[in-house]
């Protein structure tokens, strides 16, 4: 259809109205407006394929999730909730997967989303074993970045980890899967107690309570794991995992950079109100304690989604 590639040319601040409404004529777009590649990944409830528009030329990633299965599984709201927190979000950030046109056929919906062409974290992770420093801080500062400006948002994402983690051609993040986000102030059922046990706060494990300061309990696993290779929780069964994360018991192996350790720790506190970047006098959003640790000192946050990202090792 004419439309193909419309969105693209629209000031960013349109993008949320021109989704909705992309959506709204579905018969706008369909999947027959794509040449479909390789599956570049499977979830629980999707698959996802590399795509290119006909029209344009331009490389997209497609979500595919199957109706049937969704509501077999009592799932179909995390689709909705996908589909709001990726509006709410808009176009405006680079380290979130856009997205450009949501349609519908009898069988499947589909999320036409920007392409994260270099895969996930945790695959990087497990090729390397674990991070540099240096990468490790690059993409901390990312996710803080990204987290700051969800947060302000009103999505929290509540499964931050390196599978959700994507890398761009260029490797910089972009942030996937939104479909267990809480999106504050929306009409959308939440699903209660989500996330993964590596990552998963304690207070949701105890209080079933998440809130921003959540994200922040799973930036710190994130920031562990990169640089030591391992989960900062990890038992011999998810039953065990939780426990240690209740007590917010975990060793940091001999070799960790000093500063990485300090932020790692003023992020693993069992209080949330306690973490660092939550719950400041001024904002609740307000990161900037965050932004100013030690550890990020030769971060230039101004060029952070400009700069080229260090070398992988
Ligand atoms: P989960 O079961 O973890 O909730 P899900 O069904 O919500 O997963 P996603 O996590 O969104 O699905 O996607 C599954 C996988 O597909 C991702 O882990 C990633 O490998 C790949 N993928 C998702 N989105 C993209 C994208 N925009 N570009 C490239 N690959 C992607």
């Amino acid at each position: 259809p004419k439309e193909l590639g419309l969105a693209d040319d629209y000031p960013k601040s349109r993008a949320a109205s021109q989704v909705r409404s992309k959506s709204r004529a579905r018969s706008e777009v369909s999947i027959d407006d794509f040449d479909v590649g390789d599956t570049l990944g499977e979830g629980s409830y999707s698959t996802v394929l590399q795509a290119t528009a006909r029209k344009t030329g331009k490389q997209y990633a497609i979500k595919v999730l199957d109706k049937t299965h969704l509501a077999r599984k009592n799932k179909t709201f995390t689709a909705k909730i996908e589909r709001l927190a990726l509006i709410r979000l808009g176009r405006q950030h680079p380290g979130i997967v856009s997205l450009y046109w949501t349609f519908q056929d009898a069988h499947s919906l589909y999320f036409v989303l920007d392409l994260a062409a270099n895969g996930e974290m945790q695959t990087l992770i497990s090729r390397l074993g674990s991070l540099s420093t240096r990468c490790a801080r690059y993409y901390t500062a990312q996710i803080v970045d990204i987290v700051e400006y969800m947060h302000s948002k009103g999505v929290i994402h509540r499964d931050l980890k390196p599978e959700n983690l994507l890398l761009d051609a260029s490797y910089r993040l972009k942030i996937a899967d939104f479909g267990t986000a809480k999106v504050l102030n929306a009409d959308v059922e939440t699903e209660r107690f989500v996330g993964t046990a590596q990552y998963v706060a304690p207070e949701l494990v105890v209080a079933n309570e998440s809130s921003e300061s959540s994200d922040l309990w799973a930036l710190g696993c994130v920031l562990f794991q990169m640089i030591s290779g391992r989960f900062a929780f990890s038992g011999l069964s998810e039953y065990l995992t939780l426990q240690k994360v209740k007590q917010a018991e975990y060793v940091f192996p001999g070799e960790f950079d000093e500063d990485a350790k300090d932020l790692v720790q003023k992020l693993l506190i069992r209080d949330p109100k306690q973490r660092l970047g939550a719950g400041e006098p001024m904002s609740p959003l307000d990161m900037r304690s965050l932004r100013s640790h030690p550890f990020f000192d030769s971060i230039d946050w101004t060029t952070l989604w400009t700069d080229p990202a260090p070398p992988l090792e």
